[in-house]
């Protein structure tokens, strides 16, 4: 097994000679000069940071554990004062990508990269992707794209500077014409969202045994169940990475003992805090809060990002020493009279059935219950639709809080249909859909 690439990158971020692999001492020193810099620039040139900033004194700054002396930033800043934290002129911006955030009526938050920010992610993901693909692969991209900054364009720069060619294919809206040109194209690397890549792997039209080689998923949260179908499928290692728009798109890689996700700790500091704010013990769950150390146009100072995870505390089987991220939980929680319905727990259960290719969760709300239905999309022909509707019924049986909420009789699985119109339900923000005024968090 090799190393994560990203400890070669780091070193040579950091500026050690030759062999020398980054350790956390030498690490930590370059985060806090970055860190320094950072500071530095947004105080100079942001009217938010210079407020929001104006009680801190950047030299009490002695280690990275003292940025929880930091005030935090939120989406909510994002979407109220965007502009105001820019530290470069509009001019200077190469990409804007606006976000909806939660609620039909909220401002989206909007994000500003320069060309070197934008830079800066295709350098990542050129020595991350280092991990799954070899010089003279075809790796087909199957993300948004080709605009200059969307992640498909990032993602095929990173590739054509490691030697590999790309294909920017966007979006799978047919999974049978996409199967066709991977193998018209000899495709051997497949990048995607996870439902839109287990498509492919479910399909009756099959890719030839052995061609895929390695596929890399990546999205909000990437469910267990998917990672082994598609490995169960193609035989292949299925890798997981991390990011956001916010992280500059990428956040954190797998190496090749698939064991969580190594960080992208050279251009982002990541922490764990609990709902109050404070930072959680290594290896206990809570919020993923990042600070930029990197970015120019709009750094992000101790942003609270909303993801759920935390560090891996043992050392990863490829001996690398830099710390690893778990599965990120999933964003999409339905609150009923305290109990919490999930949509990553649903997803771990539902995709264990090999006839399924996505499905879509709504809850209604009628006088003082709640009723769920589940509209899903089987396999076309092979799928045997009779008897799917109880299958899912089954594995839905078997999570604590469906069972809770049942047993309390607030809610009561209605309707579990077949909907075969249409093939994803949004393939990049999937979430329990509310069909009356139920509310959600
Ligand atoms: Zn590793």
């Amino acid at each position: 097994m090799e190393m994560t690439p990203l400890d070669e990158w780091m070193a040579a971020k950091i500026g050690l000679a030759g062999k020398d692999a980054p350790n956390p001492a030498s690490l930590q020193d370059y985060q806090l000069a970055m860190l320094g810099k950072t500071l530095a620039l947004a105080r100079k040139n942001s009217p938010f940071y210079q407020r929001r900033l104006r009680d801190v004194d950047p030299h009490a700054l002695k280690s990275m554990a003292d940025i929880t002396g930091l005030p935090f930033t939120s989406p909510g800043d994002l979407a109220a004062s965007s502009l105001e934290m820019l530290c470069v002129s509009q001019g200077e911006i190469a990409r804007v990508v606006t976000l909806q955030t939660s609620g039909t009526t909220a401002t989206p938050k909007r994000i500003y990269f320069t060309l070197d920010d934008l830079e800066l992610t295709a350098d990542f993901f050129a020595q991350g992707m280092k991990a799954l693909v070899k010089p003279g692969q075809r790796v087909m991209v199957l993300m948004p794209g080709p605009n200059l900054g969307s992640v498909g364009e990032r993602v095929a720069t990173g590739l054509g500077r490691i030697g590999c060619e790309a294909v920017v294919h966007g979006l799978v809206e047919d999974p049978g014409q996409v199967i066709e040109k991977i193998n018209d194209l000899g495709i051997d690397c497949l990048i995607g969202l996870p439902v839109q890549v287990l498509s492919l792997a479910r399909w009756p039209r099959k890719i030839a045994p052995g061609q895929i080689k390695s596929v890399l998923l990546s999205g909000d949260y990437v469910p267990r169940s998917i990672t082994e179908a598609i490995n169960r499928a193609w035989n292949c290692p299925v890798f997981n990475h991390y990011g956001l728009t916010e992280t500059g798109l990428g956040g954190g890689v797998e190496c090749q003992a698939l064991d969580g996700c190594h960080l992208r700790e050279a251009d982002l500091y990541f922490e764990i805090v609990d709902r109050q704010g404070r930072p959680v013990e290594d290896g206990c769950q809570g919020e993923i809060v990042l600070t930029t150390l990197t970015r120019r146009g709009m750094p992000l100072i101790r942003y609270r990002t909303g993801d759920v995870s935390r560090f891996l505390t043992e050392r990863c089987a490829c001996g690398s020493n830099l710390r690893r991220l778990d599965r990120v939980r999933g964003r999409s929680v339905y609150k009923l009279e305290g109990i919490e319905l999930r949509l990553d727990e649903m997803d771990e259960a539902i995709f264990q059935l090999d006839d399924i290719l996505d499905f879509e969760v709504s809850i209604q709300r009628q006088d003082n219950k709640y009723l769920m239905n589940i509209g899903f999309w089987a396999v076309p022909g092979g799928g045997f639709y009779y008897g799917l509707d109880l299958a899912i019924r089954e594995k839905l049986s078997k999570i604590p809080g469906l069972n809770q909420a049942r047993a309390q009789g607030i809610l009561s699985l209605n309707n579990v249909f077949s909907s075969s119109n249409k093939l994803f339900s949004n393939p990049i923000k999937r979430k329990i859909k509310r069909e009356s005024y139920a509310q959600e968090h």
